[in-house]
């Protein structure tokens, strides 16, 4: 049975009911968590101010700075214990949940880094004036989490609001809390005092719904969908509270006749099947110049056909999909491609060994999509690829950018011009050129533009999110 973890003490929640944790792996239910409430977000939001009144504010930036890192050790020693929660957890193949956690690893060692280096600065004014801006803390900052990198999000929030001076408070998405109630254990093991990070489970619209609502949380760090990052906004803005949205993508790869297909055919394959598509900036809409369309899209199927899919424990190439309303959508889209006629170019398989409860879902590539087809403008969430071919670098710019979404790019050229070009053109929060980093990449500036939400998480540009800039004018003549 897991509990909230709230004041560095484990604890039931006030409405006695939980809720049942299922592995997508078999489908059957292995654990229950606390269906919490807002009595018990009330109560987290308590001990997170009197925790920041009493003892987080009066840290120097060197003292949290410490405390992050002693954390981030102890993810280390603790990664295998935390890689194997999330794997049950999630269905994650060993390979990510073990990427995961040393990520989160990496998280607490760079926000570490970064406590006592942020700073203010000093304006020229008037003469018989000094005039100085500091950065601070916005005070009990709420963090509301999705089920697809546990892990990953919570370090890259977490750490980057601690590191800026901020306490949190930290509602896990419903299906995704195990590893994260065990990082608060480990943070209260290594010094961070009682209140500091506080984690209540349970449904978003309950629990998430009363910590976006809650006068006690000066700032809200979402990442989630669209729709609920409306949501949030809209609760947030009765009583005028910040918000960093990290929603969804439909993040294009674009490949011109130039490309090194070597370099790229694999890393076009990674961007949409790693943690089976579950990712917000996974590559999955494919706009290939019409000079290689057809040769790529064979070596691209070849790829797909080879890949192989079952229980995350036996580490292949994809995992299940996290649960069973989630393998619907993806058969919904797909069967929506066979009404449209939109032609299948290959499919990965589902190995013998996968249970018939489990959540599986072969990796599928599509070919000659059109533009405003669902398939091609809606997030499928799932390892289904989207090709269609461009004309020439207008063309791509256009259909790059004809979706709601802005979050990732990839450029696949060889030509300095086109590069920096596309780079310019393309808009998107990221823009990943010859490469791809689907959630790579701690020290890199995250977030999207349109519909992908705003504000940045991720990297020193994080912190900025995190703070609240004063002005501080002084007449001394
Ligand atoms: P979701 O929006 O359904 O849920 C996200 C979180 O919000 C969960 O913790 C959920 O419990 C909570 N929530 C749900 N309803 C709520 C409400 N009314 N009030 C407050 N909280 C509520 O999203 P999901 O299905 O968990 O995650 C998938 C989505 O997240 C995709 O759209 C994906 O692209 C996006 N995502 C974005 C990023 C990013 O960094 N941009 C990263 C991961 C996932």
């Amino acid at each position: 049975m897991q509990l909230h973890y709230i004041a560095n003490a484990s604890q039931a929640s006030s409405s006695g009911r939980t809720i049942p944790v299922i592995d997508p792996s078999d489908g059957q239910v292995f654990d229950e968590l606390q269906r919490g409430t807002a009595d018990d977000i009330d109560q987290a939001v308590r001990a997170a101010r009197q925790c920041y009144g009493a003892v987080w504010s009066k840290l120097s930036g060197a003292e949290r700075g410490r405390l992050l890192m002693r954390l981030s050790a102890k993810v280390a020693e603790h990664a295998d214990e935390l890689a194997a929660l999330e794997q049950r957890d999630c269905g994650k193949p060993t390979k990510q949940a073990k990427a995961d956690a040393l990520a989160l690893v990496r998280y607490f060692e760079f926000y570490a880094g970064a406590c006592d280096k942020l700073h203010g600065d000093t304006i020229p004014y008037l003469d018989g004036y000094s005039v100085l801006t500091w950065r601070e803390p916005h005070g009990v900052t709420g963090h509301i989490i999705p089920w697809n990198y546990p892990m990953q999000i919570f370090g890259r929030s977490v750490g980057g609001a601690l590191a800026a001076g901020n306490v949190c408070v930290v509602k896990p998405a419903e299906d995704a809390c195990l590893s994260l109630i065990r990082v608060a254990q480990l943070a209260a093991e290594v010094g961070f005092p009682a209140g500091a990070i506080n984690i209540v489970t349970g449904y978003g619209h309950e629990v998430g719904d009363a910590l976006a609502r809650h006068a006690g949380i000066d700032h809200i760090s979402f990442t989630g969908s669209p729709k609920v990052g409306t949501l949030i906004q809209q609760v947030a803005a009765e009583r005028h509270c910040p918000v960093t949205l990290e929603l969804g993508g439909k993040s294009p790869q674009i490949v011109f006749a130039d490309a090194d297909l070597d370099a790229a055919i694999p890393m076009l394959t990674n961007a949409i099947v790693q943690n089976a598509g579950q990712t917000c900036s996974a590559g999955s809409r494919l706009l290939v110049d019409q000079a290689i369309y057809e040769p790529l899209l064979e070596r691209l199927g070849q790829a797909f056909t080879a890949l192989r899919v079952g229980p995350a424990a036996m580490d292949l190439d994809v995992g299940p999909l996290i649960r069973a309303s989630q393998q619907q959508r993806v058969w919904d889209f797909l069967s929506d491609a066979q009404v449209a006629n939109i032609p299948m170019v290959a499919q990965g398989q589902v190995v013998d060994e996968a249970p018939e409860t489990g959540f599986y879902q072969a990796p599928t590539l599509l070919r000659d999509v059109p533009v405003m087809h669902r398939l091609a403008q809606e997030e499928v969430f799932g390892p289904v690829l989207c090709a269609m071919s461009f004309q020439d670098e207008d063309h791509a710019v256009e259909l790059a950018n004809a979706t709601q979404f802005g979050l990732v790019a990839g450029v696949w050229t060889r030509d300095g011009g086109r590069q920096l070009r596309m780079a310019k053109r393309v808009r998107s929060g990221q823009v990943f050129i010859n490469n791809y980093g689907a959630g790579g990449g701690v020290e890199l500036p995250f977030g999207g533009v349109k519909s992908s939400g705003y504000g940045r998480e991720k990297g020193f540009e994080a912190l900025y999110g995190f703070t609240t800039l004063k002005t501080v004018a002084i007449k001394h003549g």
